[in-house]
């Protein structure tokens, strides 16, 4: 198990195990952030198994301390990891309704994965950490003559939705709200408030904007998931070949399993 890597600026790193399985952490993207006095992390991935890989990533690169983790979201996939770095000394920063949401879904969770002979060995050590930080708006943080801002968009891809932003490297760090060639997970999604998360990250002004899961881009990734969302409320309108529409409108895309309960979640709404 190997994270790649892609370097988007040179003090910030974008990690990921690949794939959309839970052994992967569904593809999640980890970024770093190398401050002058310290490490900020955003979503640490699924497993104390892959926060350790993180853990490690980091200490090639630099000594100093990994002082903040901030999560974007509360699925397990971005948000689990955090209980690693959390006993090691670090502070988990997140939405007030991130928190209320792990705290609600992560012990159920780990529990399930501890059945599944599959994957029970990467949940054995895994515990849920509340993060010690939590606010409503937004806040400021600072690892070191490096300013970074987080923000509360509304209720996109879950009420407890995080975006990052590096004003100085015009870096956007968008959690779920976008995905790059992967299917989207839209099971705790407010669908009438997608367009307005895409919005907020708009008017953020990056040149770089760091997905959820898949590769970062420029901007077009966000028409990119504009559309997608478009493409899927459209094919929802005939249910019972919305999963094939959409498997072939959109080719290669990972996390294809998920599309029967995409297709429901957007029939139902209607
Ligand atoms: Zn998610």
């Amino acid at each position: 198990m190997q994270l790649q890597e892609t370097k988007v600026r040179e003090n910030i790193r974008v990690w990921t195990l690949g794939g959309d399985e839970v052994p992967s952490s569904f593809g999640a993207n980890c970024t770093a952030v190398f401050g002058r006095g310290g490490v900020l992390l955003v979503d640490p991935l699924i497993a104390p198994a892959h926060a350790r890989l993180v853990g490690e990533a980091v200490r090639r690169e630099t000594d100093l301390p990994i002082r903040f983790v901030v999560l974007t979201h509360h699925h397990t996939d971005h948000a689990l990891g955090s209980a690693w770095f959390a006993a090691r000394g670090a502070t988990v920063v997140a939405h007030r309704a991130c928190r209320e949401g792990m705290a609600s879904e992560h012990p159920r969770l780990i529990e399930e994965r501890r059945r599944d002979p599959g994957i029970a060995a990467l949940f054995a050590g895994a515990e849920s950490i509340p993060p010690a930080v939590t606010f409503e708006e937004g806040l400021a943080l600072d690892p070191g003559d490096l300013e970074v801002r987080v923000l509360h968009p509304g209720h996109g891809h879950t009420p407890g939705d995080s975006v990052v932003l590096l004003p100085g490297e015009r870096v956007a760090i968008c959690g779920d709200l976008v995905s790059n060639s992967y299917h989207v997970n839209y099971e705790d999604a407010d669908l009438a408030n997608l367009e307005a998360g895409l919005q907020t990250l708009r008017s953020l002004g990056a040149e770089t904007y760091i997905p959820g899961h898949g590769a970062p881009g420029g901007p077009e990734i966000l028409e990119r998931q504009g559309e997608y969302h478009a493409a899927v409320r459209a094919a929802a309108a005939e249910p019972e070949t919305a999963v094939e529409k959409l498997r072939r409108q959109f080719p290669g895309y990972k996390l294809e399993w998920i599309l029967q309960d995409t297709v429901r979640r957007w029939t139902s709404r209607r």
